[in-house]
């Protein structure tokens, strides 16, 4: 039960509201305040009171006995702002209340206890399916009791504090054991069946034969990711009837695709019907993985389905992130999960700094200096490789002058890649100077350390023939710094001396700054590696101190 406690009208509103909601769990205490939490604390497992925090610390600190006996107690303060989670963090929910409150009332769950605050993944959000001690064994994680991992399959799970041994379990298995005590069976979709069925073949029939082969075999069917077929089954209802309540896809693949799979039971009867000498076989093997249960017919006569069961081998997950320019409102909500879901993190030290705080505990964080880009690579796709879930992180787009293209020229189809795009500097520079990106752009790098100046010169002057607009990342270093002039003559060449230039530094930044100026009147002394130029096209115009490149030559008539 949960005793409700308030002393003035806003308070007791609030408190009617979670009354109302919770009829069932709550039971108001009214009266004199202090006599109400005294009789709530002695009665309840938990307690909400509309008070300040002040109030209560005084009211409940000499009923206090440990943490294992004390109520959970929550404080909602008058505003209805927050929902402080005050005494009894986890073993008497208050964490959890507070956040269940914050649900229902809209305020905020302020949770201070450590292990809550370094906020680990729940178990049962990994989206893999999860049977046994959830609760417990989350619980242990949280107030970080040695929890094992057992990993009979390779999986890239997100970080977890696990250790080596611990007398709580997370078992990671696609064979159908039942969850121990103080244990919890999470299920890679790590199997793959191959099916058959002659023309017309029951689903109950197909279902029976796969129920039956799965559990003779001690696999567990919430392991199984999909069914495989051959093309010309893949609209065969009994197949297709069967995934559907298997709640997995049907992937069917070409009878010259399977034909090619070596398998061990070949037979001549759908080489003549369908073009392969094997269908459940080669269907579950075609990508890889080891056979863990050949052929079989289903004990129907005549036999209508055929199926095959396969482990495929653990496929690791690269996510290849960009950051955004800097500022953290523009980083987006996919890309900070994504640096949540990895166990392992690869990139340049400095961006490092700016996403660390979002990182889960227990994340391995590979940090390298400049230049190490290669190498940052190459690591990233050997971490993948061996089944972990990485993410390559890059600032603005990670495929914009970044990590993705040395990455994913790397990349075997053995992992799976997933890219997160991010605000580019272009974008977000454009946002600053106003609209100069308004019709068609191109952006150009000016360094010179991977493509020869005359590459970096011909692209230059086909985008000034061409009358883009240009925005120049890397325009200028210490040690490269005749390039920039070279390039805004070349411009000058087909553009009025007086064609707006966006000048932006540091984009999003807390020291971003940001000008207008023109073709001839920038001084390349005023940029540096941490800025981008904007050259507008001959349309390009300065309007009320912002840059804006017309849509076209008939934007004047748009309403
Ligand atoms: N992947 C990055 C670009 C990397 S190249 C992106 O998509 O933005 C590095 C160059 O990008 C810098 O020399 C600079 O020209 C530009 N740049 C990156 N972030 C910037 C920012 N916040 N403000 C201005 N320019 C930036």
């Amino acid at each position: 039960m949960i005793g409700l406690i308030s002393a003035t009208a806003a308070g007791a509103a609030a408190r009617d509201r979670l009354a109302a909601a919770w009829p069932d769990r709550t039971r108001v205490y009214q009266g004199p305040v202090g006599d109400a939490v005294r009789a709530a604390f002695a009665q309840c497992e938990q307690l909400v009171c509309f008070l300040a925090t002040g109030a209560v610390v005084r009211l409940v600190a000499p009923l206090l006995s440990g943490k294992t006996a004390d109520p959970g107690v929550v404080c909602v303060d008058e505003g209805g702002r927050f929902a402080v989670s005050l005494v009894g963090g986890h073993a008497g929910g208050a964490n959890e209340l507070a956040r269940e409150v914050g649900e229902l009332l809209g305020t905020e769950p302020v949770v201070t206890t450590a292990t809550d605050a370094a906020d680990l993944p729940g178990l049962d959000t990994l989206g893999l399916p999860v049977q046994g001690d959830v609760a417990g064994v989350s619980r242990a994680l949280l107030d970080g009791e040695a929890v094992a991992l057992r990993a009979e399959v390779t999986w890239p799970l997100p970080p977890l504090p696990v250790t080596a041994d611990g007398s709580y379990t997370i078992r990671l298995t696609d064979r159908l054991v039942e969850a121990a005590e103080r244990e919890v069976v999470l299920r890679p979709p790590s199997l793959v069946v191959g099916v058959g069925a002659s023309k017309g073949a029951p689903v109950e029939e197909v279902l029976g034969l796969i129920e039956d082969v799965l559990r003779e075999a001690g696999l567990s069917s919430a392991s199984v990711a999909e069914l495989a077929t051959v093309d010309a089954k893949a609209g065969e209802p009994g197949l297709v009837e069967a995934a559907r309540q298997l709640g997995v896809p049907l992937v069917a693949y070409s009878a010259g695709e399977l034909a090619a799979v070596d398998v061990p039971n070949p037979s001549d009867a759908p080489l003549a019907a369908v073009g392969t000498p094997s269908v459940a076989e080669a269907a579950a093997l075609v990508r890889g993985g080891e056979l863990l249960v050949p052929k079989r017919k289903s004990a129907a006569s005549p036999a209508m389905a055929t199926c095959a069961v396969v482990r495929r081998p653990g496929r690791g997950r690269l996510a290849v992130v960009g950051l955004g320019p800097g500022a953290r409102d523009l980083l987006t909500p996919r890309a900070k999960a994504e640096l949540r879901r990895a166990s392992v993190l690869v990139g340049l030290d400095q961006y490092v700094d700016q996403i660390r705080d979002l990182l889960r505990p227990g994340t391995r964080i590979l940090e390298s200096g400049l230049g190490a880009e290669e190498e940052r690579a190459r690591t990233a796709v050997e971490e993948a490789r061996k089944g972990r879930a990485v993410a390559l992180i890059g600032s603005g787009d990670a495929g914009v002058y970044a990590m993705a293209s040395p990455a994913l020229a790397e990349a075997s189809d053995d992992i799976d890649v997933v890219g997160v795009p991010g605000v580019t500097a272009a974008l977000a520079a454009g946002a600053i100077l106003g609209a100069p990106l308004g019709h068609d752009h191109v952006s150009i790098s000016l360094s010179d350390l991977h493509t020869p100046w005359e590459v970096i010169e011909r692209r230059v002057r086909a985008a000034a023939e061409a009358d883009l607009v240009v925005t120049f990342y890397n325009p200028r270093s210490r040690g490269r710094d005749w390039q920039l002039p070279k390039a805004l003559d070349i411009l000058a060449g087909h553009r009025a001396p007086t064609t707006p230039v966006g000048v932006v530094r540091n984009a999003s930044r807390p020291d971003e700054s940001a000008r207008v100026t023109t073709l001839t009147a920038l001084d390349p002394a005023t940029v540096d590696m941490m800025t981008v130029v904007t050259v507008g096209n001959t349309a390009t115009r300065e309007i009320a101190g912002r840059m804006v490149t017309p849509r076209g030559y008939r934007w004047q008539e748009e309403p």
